[in-house]
């Protein structure tokens, strides 16, 4: 079995960065990745309050822009999903791609996925006008009339970026308050093309063979209603990607559980980015969290006698 001394699962901006401390601190790395590195950073369209780019960029733009530092220090990659993690001591073995791999530090780093909202005719659905990723799908609905799920800065974004090439979109969430922040929210209130439905959610997704309505209540009043749609695109916030995490390592609902060293109670395991149980999912936050593990992590291999 091939030992390294780190390896990062997941390549988004918190493992991109793990990996590139590692490696710029001399320590043997893997990163497993199973797809493109980039992480949710891809599904964004535009990312406007990242510290240095003042006009915004693309997500594919900063992802690349990750990558290729990254890849000024070449190192061991293997893509491909994890199956399973064994806790040794203090050697762990990760078992991947039909090998297994050992490591004395891991940091995972594997981030969230959207969260669905669970309703009937939702999974039914999905590709038939149900979207959880507008800049993936938003094209199919130019001219068309959708509806936004949600009330965080993914749906107020994700809004605003559909309303450019909609007909007509109605933003549709479950309180009065939205969580989103308020620049946003302002956008989505004064926008000609956005209609804002407050205290609704939305019971069932409606249609045969494509979305044709979606089933509402009017969680004040109690009244129900239709609304003809072509597309409902969901953004009702994210779930740790935490499943291969094996029982050892403390979880909540809302991911693994760290302390401010991004460590976790089991010594030479610690993680990155959204992946956490953490109130501020950005970019920037997941940089910060990935300097800190992998600085953390460089500090558990010395003590280790590395
Ligand atoms: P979020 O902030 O957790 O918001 C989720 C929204 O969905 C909330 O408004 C919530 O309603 C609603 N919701 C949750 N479950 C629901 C259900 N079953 N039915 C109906 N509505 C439901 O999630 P997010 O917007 O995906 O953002 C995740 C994190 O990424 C946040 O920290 C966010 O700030 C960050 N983010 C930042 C940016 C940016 O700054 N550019 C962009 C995107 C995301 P309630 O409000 O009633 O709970």
């Amino acid at each position: 079995m091939n030992i390294y001394d780190a390896v990062v699962i997941g390549g988004g901006p918190a493992g991109m960065t793990a990996a590139l401390y590692l490696l710029r601190a001399g320590v043997k790395t893997l990163s497993i990745e199973k797809m493109a590195p980039g992480g949710q950073v891809l599904m964004t369209e535009e990312i406007e309050n990242y510290p240095g780019f003042p006009s915004g960029l693309k997500g594919y733009e900063l992802a690349d822009k990750f990558a290729a530092h990254l890849e000024e220090y070449p190192h061991d990659k293997i893509m491909d999903e994890v199956k399973e993690i064994k806790i040794g001591n203090p050697v762990h073995e990760i078992h991947v791609a039909d090998q297994a791999v050992g490591a004395k530090a891991i940091i995972f780093a594997t981030g969230a996925r959207y969260r669905n909202l669970g309703i009937p005719g939702e999974q039914r659905l999905v590709g038939k006008g149900v979207s959880y990723c507008a800049l993936c799908d938003g094209n199919f609905f130019r001219d068309r009339t959708v509806a936004v799920v949600g009330g965080g800065n993914s749906a107020l974004e994700e809004a605003l970026y559909l309303a450019r090439l909609v007909k007509k979109l109605y933003l549709i969430h479950r309180r009065e308050e939205f969580r989103g922040a308020v620049c946003y929210q302002n956008k989505c209130f004064t926008h000609e093309k956005i209609e804002v439905l407050r205290s609704t959610v939305v019971d069932e997704i409606v249609g045969v063979e494509e979305v044709e309505t979606l089933a509402l209540t009017n969680v004040k009043t109690g009244e129900k209603s239709s609304l003809d749609v072509d597309g409902a695109f969901i953004f009702v916030g994210f779930e740790p990607v935490m499943h291969f995490v094996p029982g050892e390592v403390e979880k909540t609902v809302h991911g693994i559980v760290t302390d401010i060293e991004m460590c976790t109670n089991v010594p030479g395991i610690f993680a990155a980015g959204d992946i956490r149980a953490k109130m501020c999912r950005q970019v920037a936050t997941a940089v910060g969290d990935g300097a800190t593990a992998a600085t953390s992590a460089f500090s558990y291999l010395e003590q280790l006698g590395n």
